[in-house]
C-alpha cells in the first residue's frame, strides 16, 4: 500500500512526514470529491435511477478512501506528536479523522449496512404518497393548502395528512439510530450527535448549553411574537385565543417559520417586468460591488439556474444549492429562479456560498480545509447576503424599489422576525436539537419518541397538535433532516445568530448606518471584512475567527439589538394580553 511509505520513521522529521502524508491525502480527497460531486450534479439536474446509482457508486469510492484504515492509523499516529506539528497540519489531520469517522473501513460491514439503510430511508421518504380523503396529495400541494386555505377543518385534515409518512419512516429511523451511533463509536466518539458537534470542537453538552442560551436570551422577544401571532390567527379563524398555537393554524408544517402574517411586507409586485436572468446578475453585482471578482465564465456555462421549460422531459431537484464541484474553480449553482422577491434573496444567498468557495480556494488553504470556519459560517454568510439584500436602501439602489418608496418599517421588521428568524431558533435550538440529542446521545427508547417530540414542541415552541398524537405516529420523521442530515440542525440557529453579528459590525462600524436600514452596495471595506473571514476557510478555530473579526464571541446581542424597535412595538400591541403559555 502506497501510504505505508509514510510510516513514521525516526530518520525523517515529523513535520516532513506529516507533509508527505497530507499531500497524498489532499490529492486523493480532492480527486474523489470531484468525481462524486460531478455524479451528484448530474443526479440532481437530471433525476433518474441510473444517475442516482452512479452518484451512489462515486460516493462509495470516496467513502472507501476517506475511511481507509491505513489513512486512519497514520493520522492517529501523527497526531500523537501534535506538539511538534504546525497548527494547520493538526487541523488537517483532525479533519482526516472526522471524515473517516463517517465511514470507517475498520468495520466495513457496519459502514455498508449504514449506507444501505440510508439509501432505503431516502427512497421511502422520496416515494411516500400522502393521501387526503383517499386521494394522493403532493408535499407542494400540502404547503399550498396550508398557505391559502382558511377553513380550519380542512387545514386540520391537510396537516394530519402531512404526518402520514412518520409511521412508514419509523422502523428505518430506529435502525439508523443504532447504525449511526455504531459508526461514530468505531472512532471513539460517544455517539453520532457527539461526532457531529466535534466539527465545532464542542461536546454534546456544550452544544446543547449554547442552544439553551440562545433560547434564554431570545425568549422575551419570542413570547411577544407568539402572543401577537396567536391573537392575529385567532382573529383570522374566528376562534377564542388559545394558550398555545394549534399547529394547523400556521402555514408551515413544523411551525419552524410563521409566514403569511404580514401582507404589507410583500414585495413581489416590485419584480414584475424583471427577468430571472436579471435576478442572478443583480446578485453577482452585489458581490462584485463589494470588491469580489466576477463569477468565472464556467459558472454561467455549467450552472442550472432557471426552471425547466414546459414539456422538458428532464426532472431536476428544485431545492436551491451552490456547489464547489472540484474544490477549485468549478463553482455551480442549482436554482429555479423566477422574478420574485424570494428568488432575489435566494440568489444573493447562494452566491454567498459561491464567493465563500472562491475566497478560500488558494494555495494557503489545503483542499481538506476548504470549508467554512465551522458548518454554520457558510450558511451564515449566505443568510447575511439575503439580509443585506432585503434592506430598503439597497432595494432602492438596485432599482427594485422606486426612490420615493415609503415602506412600513414595522411590517418589514415583523416579517423578518417571523419568517424565518425568531421561531426558527425555538424550533432548531429547542425541538430539533433536544430531541436528536435525546435519541442519539441518550438512547431515548423508540416507544417514547413521539411523546418527547411533542413535549418539546409544546415547551419550546408554544405550539400543540390539533389532537393527541400517539406512539404509532413518528412526527419527527416527517422532517427531512431527521432522516438524511441528522444531528445538524443547531447549525441553522448558529448561522442565524452569527448573521446578525456580522451584519451589525458592517452596518455600525463600516457603513455607519442603522442596522435595520442600510445599504452594502459598492462598499469595498465591507467586502474586505467578509473576505478576510472567508479566505481563511477552516484553517483557524472558528471562535478565533469570529473574535478577530468582530471583537466578540458568538452572542445573540446583535440579534436582540436588531429587533429592539420591534420589541417595543409588540409590547404595545400586546398590552393587557396574557403572554406565554405556562
Ligand atoms: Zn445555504
Amino acid at each position: 500500500m502506497l501510504l505505508a511509505a509514510t510510516r513514521l520513521t525516526a530518520a525523517i522529521p515529523i513535520q516532513e512526514q506529516a507533509d508527505q502524508f497530507l499531500s497524498l491525502v489532499n490529492a486523493g480527497f480532492q480527486a474523489l470529491y470531484r468525481v462524486e460531486s460531478e455524479a451528484q450534479w448530474v443526479a440532481a439536474t437530471d433525476v433518474s435511477p441510473v444517475h442516482d446509482a452512479s452518484a451512489e457508486t462515486a460516493g462509495k469510492a470516496r467513502a472507501a478512501f476517506n475511511g481507509n484504515p491505513a489513512v486512519i492509523k497514520e493520522a492517529q499516529a501523527l497526531l500523537e506528536h501534535r506538539g511538534d506539528l504546525s497548527p494547520v497540519t493538526v487541523l488537517q489531520l483532525e479533519r482526516v479523522l472526522l471524515n473517516a469517522a463517517e465511514g470507517p473501513m475498520t468495520n466495513p460491514q457496519l459502514v455498508a449496512d449504514r449506507i444501505e439503510a440510508e439509501t432505503k430511508q431516502a427512497s421511502v421518504l422520496n416515494s411516500f404518497v400522502f393521501k387526503l380523503n383517499g386521494q394522493p396529495i403532493t408535499a407542494n400541494e400540502i404547503d399550498d393548502q396550508l398557505r391559502t386555505n382558511r377553513n380550519l377543518a380542512e387545514r386540520r385534515a391537510v396537516w394530519e395528512a402531512s404526518k402520514q409518512s412518520g409511521p412508514a419512516l419509523k422502523p428505518g429511523l430506529i435502525r439508523l439510530q443504532q447504525l449511526r451511533n455504531g459508526v461514530a463509536q468505531e472512532l471513539k466518539h460517544k455517539d453520532y450527535f457527539a461526532l457531529q458537534v466535534a466539527a465545532y470542537g464542542m461536546t454534546t453538552e456544550e452544544m446543547v448549553a449554547l442552544q439553551d442560551r440562545f433560547m434564554r436570551d431570545l425568549r422575551p422577544l419570542y413570547l411577544q411574537l407568539h402572543t401577537w401571532a396567536k391573537y392575529e390567527l385567532a382573529k383570522r379563524y374566528g376562534q377564542p385565543v388559545p394558550k398555545r398555537i394549534p399547529a394547523h393554524w400556521l402555514d408551515n408544517r413544523w411551525a419552524q417559520e410563521w409566514p403569511g402574517l404580514v401582507a404589507a411586507a410583500d414585495l413581489d409586485d416590485q419584480f414584475k417586468g424583471r427577468t430571472a436572468e436579471w435576478i442572478v446578475q443583480a446578485a453577482e453585482r452585489f458581490w462584485s460591488g463589494l470588491g469580489f471578482p466576477k463569477l468565472p465564465a464556467s459558472f454561467w456555462e455549467k450552472s442550472d439556474l432557471y426552471p425547466l421549460k414546459p414539456g422538458d422531459p428532464r426532472k431536476k431537484n428544485t431545492h436551491a444549492s451552490c456547489w464547489h464541484v472540484d474544490l477549485n474553480t468549478d463553482i455551480r449553482s442549482l436554482m429555479s429562479v423566477e422574478p420574485n422577491s424570494e428568488w432575489f434573496l435566494t440568489a444573493h444567498h447562494e452566491l454567498g456560498h459561491g464567493y465563500y468557495f472562491i475566497s478560500y480556494t488558494r494555495p494557503e488553504v489545503p483542499p481538506l480545509l476548504r470549508l467554512g470556519a465551522n458548518p454554520a459560517f457558510h450558511e451564515g454568510m449566505g443568510e447575511l447576503a439575503a439580509l443585506a439584500a432585503a434592506q430598503e436602501p439597497y432595494l432602492q439602489a438596485t432599482g427594485v424599489l422606486p426612490p420615493d418608496f415609503k415602506s412600513d418599517e414595522t411590517a418589514f421588521l415583523l416579517n423578518d422576525a417571523l419568517n424565518p428568524t425568531v421561531p426558527l431558533i425555538f424550533w432548531a435550538s429547542g425541538t430539533m436539537t433536544h430531541w436528536e440529542a435525546d435519541v442519539y446521545a441518550h438512547n431515548l427508547p423508540p416507544e417514547q419518541w413521539n411523546a418527547r417530540w411533542w413535549q418539546y414542541v409544546r415547551d419550546f415552541q408554544g405550539v400543540e397538535p390539533p389532537a393527541a398524537r400517539g406512539e404509532e405516529d413518528c412526527d419527527a420523521a416527517t422532517k427531512t433532516h431527521i432522516n438524511d442530515n441528522p444531528c445538524y440542525y443547531y447549525s441553522y440557529a448558529i448561522a442565524t445568530v452569527l448573521k446578525f453579528q456580522l451584519h451589525e459590525f458592517i452596518a455600525r462600524k463600516i457603513l455607519h448606518q442603522p442596522v435595520q436600514h442600510c445599504n452594502y452596495a459598492g462598499n469595498r471595506e465591507a467586502g474586505n471584512f467578509l473576505r478576510n473571514i472567508m479566505a481563511k476557510g477552516a484553517t483557524q478555530d472558528w471562535r478565533q475567527v469570529l473574535h478577530e473579526a468582530t471583537g466578540e464571541d458568538l452572542s445573540t446581542r446583535a440579534m436582540m439589538e436588531y429587533f429592539k424597535p420591534l420589541m417595543a412595538w409588540l409590547e404595545l400591541q400586546n398590552q393587557g394580553r396574557p403572554v406565554g403559555w405556562d
